[in-house]
């Protein structure tokens, strides 16, 4: 199979094209976003938005989604720490948790002393919800991710708190293409709507994401003043493994059962990966996040390439936690068969995620644009 001869993407990951060195698209797209970013100058970008968070005087500066995860244990240690704000805490119940994540929290909350809630929605409905993606979209990511919006979007309405920040990051994290993973919220309606999930119950859980909000809601949201930016720090500030493995291992106690140290906020990261290996034969999720740390430096292409192999032979194999899962979601193993007929590309397709920002929204803006302007 031919692979990039930088990263390690093969030649079957979707809309890839290789130049003639070999050299893939995606490593050339983020060479034009990171290669020379001044941290700097975006610092100071970012100091600018958490300053005038502080000067609101809320209750809280910043809300945190926090899944006890390295990155956003990470972001609340800067947030506490570094830029010394008042944060709220949320983490979503998505009834996956490890003992782990549990145990990190709970110590987490109590080391940087800051104020933390679990949300748990409706377990019997979560399950039904998790039940209907994994039977018609071969996955169950997308419930998750449902709730840890709604989880945030709940909290951000209740105490109205100016910013939302998380450790997602665009230049170290893995991009699934839209082909192969899909959480956008009009997917997740549109398969629990075909599952027989009434409009109420599906609008109660599926929550309007910011990216979706309406010229109107944009302009009551704003005239309300509980309008909110979203802050994604590691597009911000450098993100280093090694600098947060230190942090996260001597600061903060933490502890964790893989040397992965991945993902181990979820019980279930290994069903997620072998279902998805038997949607696309030999799709690895990690593939994508080697690539990204192999461009930033922070792996050699020979240490992902070892990697990728040991993980090829472990996810093609049934994980040992599969009976758990369908037990506890009440489903058989007949449930996890065809899955190469399930996808979210039943649903939807590539078009309608795009975020298109109609003519009247643009205009709409222009005059709060100028306002902004005058005011620096
Ligand atoms: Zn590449």
């Amino acid at each position: 199979m031919k692979r990039c001869t930088r990263c390690i993407l093969a030649e079957d990951f979707p809309n890839i094209k290789f130049d003639s060195n070999g050299v893939c698209n995606y490593c050339h797209q983020w060479d034009k976003e990171w290669q020379y970013f001044d941290y700097e100058k975006s610092e100071a970008e970012l100091m600018k938005i958490l300053n005038s968070a502080k000067k609101k005087r809320r209750k809280y500066d910043c809300l945190i989604p926090y899944s006890g995860g390295r990155d956003s244990s990470y972001v609340v240690y800067l947030c506490k720490e570094k830029y010394d704000l008042n944060p709220m805490l949320v983490t979503f119940n998505n009834l996956f948790m490890s003992e782990h994540a549990i145990k990190n929290i709970n110590s987490m909350v109590e080391i940087m002393d800051v104020e933390h809630c679990f949300v748990t929605y409706k377990p019997k409905v979560l399950k039904r919800f998790y039940r209907a993606a994994i039977e018609r979209g071969g996955e169950f990511c997308s419930i998750c991710a449902a709730g840890i919006n709604y989880a945030k979007i709940v909290y951000q309405k209740l105490y109205n708190i100016p910013i939302v920040i998380t450790g997602t990051s665009g230049r170290v994290d893995e991009q699934s293409p839209f082909e192969v993973n899909c959480t956008h919220p009009l997917y997740v309606r549109r398969l629990l709507s075909s599952a027989g999930f009434s409009k109420k119950e599906i609008n109660d859980y599926v929550i309007e994401r910011h990216f979706e909000w309406g010229l109107f809601e944009k302009i009551k949201r704003k005239i309300n003043r509980n309008d909110y930016v979203e802050v994604a720090l590691p597009n911000y500030v450098n993100w280093n493994n090694q600098e947060i493995e230190r942090i996260l291992v001597q600061e903060l106690k933490w502890t964790t059962s893989d040397d992965a140290r991945d993902h181990i906020d979820c019980r279930f990261v290994s069903v997620k990966n072998y279902l998805k290996n038997k949607q696309i034969p030999n799709f690895i999720f990690k593939q994508e996040k080697y690539s990204q740390l192999i461009r930033d430096n922070q792996l050699t292409r020979d240490e992902a390439l070892e990697a990728l192999n040991k993980l090829l032979k472990v996810e093609s194999r049934e994980p040992d936690e599969i009976d758990e899962f369908l037990d506890f979601l009440g489903l058989v193993k007949d449930d996890t068969e065809n899955q190469e007929r399930k996808s979210h590309l039943n649903f939807i397709n590539k078009e309608e995620v795009e975020v298109h920002e109609s003519l009247s929204l643009r205009l709409a803006s222009i005059p709060w644009k100028i306002y902004k302007v005058l005011r620096m």
